[in-house]
């Protein structure tokens, strides 16, 4: 993709603010349950970020929870390991897209052995069943273009200072680091930090799910699997609509609306394949993250927490064949390379987070790029572990 061309794409937008329905709203207190559930809390006066894709039916009420991530954290440039064994991007939004990925995958083993209610094989292909919808769900506003304008309400005056004396030249063709120019839209970014910390390489939340919109979720091994892109129906985000102020909710919402999926509308060619930009609806909710940085102490010395949870539905039972299931497409699984296949191992660490055996699912915690707990020496001998 060539990020560059994205920053003079789409200008200017009709937007009107969408307040989460009943509906919704009870989809997210599920979310929120599950999280209380699996009991990764950050520290007290700590704060995180919440993020989880889940699926609807147009038959049923309720929803499918298929991935839930939290966290804040992104390796800068300086600590990235050169054996590639650490997740460098650990934001909820990241983490909760690469669990929902790992679903899909092991969804199309469960379809092959028992069949899916959510996903059917169409000419040697996977999609959606019909009225099967994805959603996302965010506790805050997502880091990068849509944020800008929410966060500069809320800035400290440390930082504020920071940032305005920040001057920084930007070129097209290239990522803004962080916050520098908060008051340009349309700006690639990358992760924010401190205006005083090592700079990353990784892209903001904004811009990696603007790039969503358009690819879909599944990444280049998914679309090996799925006929077309996957693409999210619906962005559910959170402490929006607790600061009361209208006129600062229709500017993130225009904000939120450019950012994650309208700035690319009219830029880019819509008749080529099965990828084209799907503009997902965003939606606030008034529902409060418990461990949001509103809810901990907005200004006080409340910090993010350095731990990242990752959780994602369902378990795939040991097969009493092999140890390990191989999974490749339908078509020619025989004939597939090593690299065009990926492991399903059975998970020790399984455990029913929700009644009923749909709701059980597997979850690690991950700290500086690392699963928490595991030495150095052992970071690349992880064989039953494949999580992420
Ligand atoms: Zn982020």
């Amino acid at each position: 993709m060539d990020f560059g061309k994205l920053t003079l794409i789409g200008m200017s937008f009709n937007h009107q603010t969408q307040e989460s329905s009943s509906s919704d709203n009870s989809h997210i207190s599920l979310l929120h349950a599950l999280y209380f559930k699996l009991k990764v809390f950050p520290q007290p006066s700590q704060y995180t970020v919440l993020a989880a894709f889940y699926l609807t039916s147009s038959t049923r009420p309720d929803c499918h929870i298929i991935s839930l991530g939290t966290g804040t954290k992104c390796l800068p440039e300086c600590r990235l390991p050169s054996q590639g064994e650490a997740i460098h991007d650990s934001h909820a939004e990241i983490l909760a897209r690469r669990g929902a990925i790992r679903w899909l995958l092991e969804e199309i083993l469960r379809e092959r052995d028992q069949g899916s209610q959510w996903i059917e094989c169409h000419e040697y292909m996977y999609r959606f069943r019909e009225g099967i919808e994805l959603h996302m769900y965010i506790s805050t506003v997502p880091c990068g273009d849509a944020s800008t304008r929410f966060l500069a309400a809320f800035q400290d005056l440390e930082m504020a200072s920071l940032k305005d004396s920040t001057v920084v030249t930007h070129s097209e063709g290239t990522a803004a680091r962080g916050r520098d120019n908060y008051h340009l839209f349309n700006v690639l970014r990358t992760k924010p930090g401190r205006a005083d910390s090592p700079p990353t390489l990784s892209l903001s939340c904004s811009d990696k799910i603007a790039s969503w919109s358009w690819l879909g979720i599944q990444g280049a091994f998914g679309a090996k699997f799925f006929n077309r892109g996957i693409y999210i129906r619906k962005i559910i985000i959170g402490e929006v609509l607790s600061s009361k102020d209208r006129a600062l909710i229709e500017l993130v919402s225009a904000d939120c609306e450019r950012a994650l999926g309208g700035r690319l509308e009219g830029g880019l060619p819509s008749d080529k394949g099965p990828y084209f930009p799907h503009k997902p609806a965003i939606w606030f909710t008034p529902i409060a993250f418990m461990h949001s940085r509103f809810v901990v102490g907005l200004g006080t010395t409340s910090t993010s927490s350095n731990e990242s949870l990752c959780w994602y539905a369902g378990s795939l039972p040991p097969s009493p064949h092999s140890p390990a299931r191989a999974l490749s497409p339908s078509s020619s699984s025989s004939s597939k390379s090593l690299s065009e296949k990926i492991e399903i191992l059975p998970h020790s660490n399984a455990f029913d987070t929700q009644s009923g055996p749909s709701h059980i699912g597997t979850a690690q915690v991950i700290i500086n790029g690392y699963k928490r707990g595991v030495s150095p020496k052992h970071r690349q001998k992880l064989k039953d572990d494949k999580f992420l």
